[in-house]
């Protein structure tokens, strides 16, 4: 074992959403950084997929990795090992939770907790994370946005011109279509925005950030008392170090976070680190996706950017009281990988069509998804069994979610049936087909925020509340799971977090 003989303020444990951005925030400010992370640079043409290979079945999932799923069959999770996270395959869209999203309100099975945190105390750090992604979207047209300083800074990126008059004709419907805020930076080569550009870069040009690759956290031991955080293993290239610091973030993603903590067992912590309430790894969530396929009367390219989202059944619909979720366009089939792991809507379209391949897809098909929320169950978790990553997962909510989809599958009709529209078939079928549980790049909620150390892992800082010096950044803190993307928020908790570590004495 090698000891690192530098003492640091901060250690960041991973570098994606959370990770990323928390480094970014704290370059400059007099802070004695280390930022661990598992992977190396993604390479730029794995960044850009843009054809047919996105659906090569090892693209986005770690070589060697599997999870033990609830059947007991192990699973390849797609999932991202990269300075950036996940953030470097994301879609970009950057939305920020309504105003009820963070208050306690009942689904049609079960109900979302509410947040410690209020949308106002929330809204600031929204700005900034909006500023520092660099946004481009346009305020106003969505009836259930939340109340905001102002306009985004940038304006929305343009669309496909055959989406236009589907649009028109979705308000015709009576939806309010509007655009999808995303994250866009001026890098020629790969504009998409993501942690690396947005987080990674600046911390690195802070001389006193070391930024550490291809180093897998392995154990986090703590003091003969059990209070604090005393060291940090790593696994760097196959040797094992330690590394000592005055705090700690965990910024792994829900899932690893997790797991790290529950693999850190000592005298003090019998059941994993900070995990005196028997919740780390439970409450396990992602939204329901389905991906729903209509097809077109003229060609496209499929490699377009998202463009559309509905939330008009956000909140509920005619005769029904409670959240169905939010229905958003997937962009190009050839560019989503999301799409790209839903191989039964694939083999519907071949049943459906025959000779219709991957390109014929792609060029004359739109793609959406449905995305709606579901409630925390403590029987949905992360596990260890011995060295092995367990997930136990069975969706709720199911329902909700299959009304959001045949709510929209009759709205497609009427725009199909619109006079106006020339784009589109009129097609009997909307192949469409759930994201399997391997997508778990979406994952939140095992280390649940909260006021109450008996029924939350973490303190509304995100603090762990059995250990003075240990923080969690990244989606595990969320206590429910909207059906807007996680994205923002994370970021926005982040900064929030950041500001907390730089303000407090270290
Ligand atoms: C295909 C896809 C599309 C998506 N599109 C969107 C979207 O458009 N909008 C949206 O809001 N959300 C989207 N998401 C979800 C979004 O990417 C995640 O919510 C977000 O990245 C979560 O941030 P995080 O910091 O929690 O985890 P991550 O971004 O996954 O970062 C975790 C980091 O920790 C590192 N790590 C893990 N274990 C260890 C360890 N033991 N030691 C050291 N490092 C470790 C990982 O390598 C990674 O860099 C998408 C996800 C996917 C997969």
């Amino acid at each position: 074992m090698i000891i690192d003989d530098t003492h640091y303020d901060v250690i960041i444990i991973g570098s994606g959403a959370a990770g990323g951005t928390l480094a970014g925030r704290l370059a400059g400010r007099g802070r004695r950084v280390l930022l661990l992370e598992r992977g190396g640079q993604l390479p730029l043409a794995d960044q850009n997929v843009a054809d047919v290979d996105l659906f090569r079945k090892d693209r986005y999932h770690p070589a060697r990795e599997s999870w033990m799923g609830p059947d007991g069959d192990p699973f390849p999770p797609q999932t991202i090992y990269a300075l950036g996270g996940n953030t470097k395959i994301w879609g970009g869209v950057l939305e920020r939770l309504r105003e009820g999203d963070l208050q306690e309100h009942p689904l049609q099975e079960g109900t979302a907790p509410a947040w410690p945190l209020a949308y106002d105390e929330l809204a600031p750090w929204y700005d900034t994370a909006e500023h520092l992604y660099r946004v481009h979207g346009a305020a106003g047209a969505d009836p259930t946005e939340p109340p905001r300083g102002g306009a985004y800074a940038h304006a929305p990126l343009p669309v496909e011109p055959f989406l236009t008059p589907i649009a028109e004709a979705l308000e015709r419907a009576g939806c309010h279509p509007y655009r999808l805020p995303i994250s866009w930076s001026d890098q020629v080569e790969d504009p998409s925005g993501d942690a690396e550009v947005f987080g990674v870069t600046a911390a690195v040009a802070d001389p006193q950030l070391t930024l550490q690759t291809e180093a897998v956290v392995t154990q986090l031991h703590v003091n003969p008392a059990g209070t604090r955080v005393s060291a940090v293993q790593a696994s760097v290239r196959g040797q094992d170090w330690l590394f000592r610091a005055d705090r700690v973030v965990l910024a792994a993603g829900a899932v690893n976070t997790a797991a790290l903590l529950l693999r850190s067992v000592s005298d003090r912590h019998p059941r994993g680190l900070g995990n005196g309430s028997d919740l780390v790894g439970r409450h396990l969530m992602r939204p329901q996706l389905t991906s729903i396929l209509q097809l077109t009367s003229v060609a496209n390219s499929g490699r377009y950017g998202r463009s559309w989202a509905v939330n008009d059944y956000y909140w509920g619909d005619r005769n029904v009281s409670y959240p169905l979720g939010q229905v958003r366009s997937a962009g190009g089939v050839l560019q989503d990988p999301l799409f790209a792991e839903s191989p039964p809507v694939l083999s519907l379209v071949t049943r459906l069509l025959p000779g219709f391949g991957l390109d014929q897809l792609a060029s004359r098909s739109l793609a959406w998804w449905a995305s709606s929320p579901v409630a925390p169950d403590r029987h949905n978790k992360v596990w260890l069994n011995g060295d092995r990553l367990h997930v136990n997962y069975l969706a709720n909510n199911r329902e909700a979610h299959d009304r959001l989809v045949y709510r929209w599958l009759d709205t497609l009709k009427a725009v199909e049936a619109d006079p106006q529209v020339q784009v589109l078939q009129a097609a009997p079928v909307h192949p469409r087909s759930e994201v399997p549980l391997q997508v778990m790049g979406y994952s939140c909620g095992t280390c649940r925020m909260g006021d109450d150390p008996t029924a939350s892992v973490v303190d509304r800082d995100g603090r762990c509340h059995e250990l003075e010096n240990l923080y969690v950044a990244d989606a595990s803190v969320f206590p429910s799971c909207p059906a807007v993307g996680p994205g923002l928020t994370v970021i926005a908790l982040a900064l929030r977090l950041a500001d907390h570590l730089a303000g407090g004495a270290l």
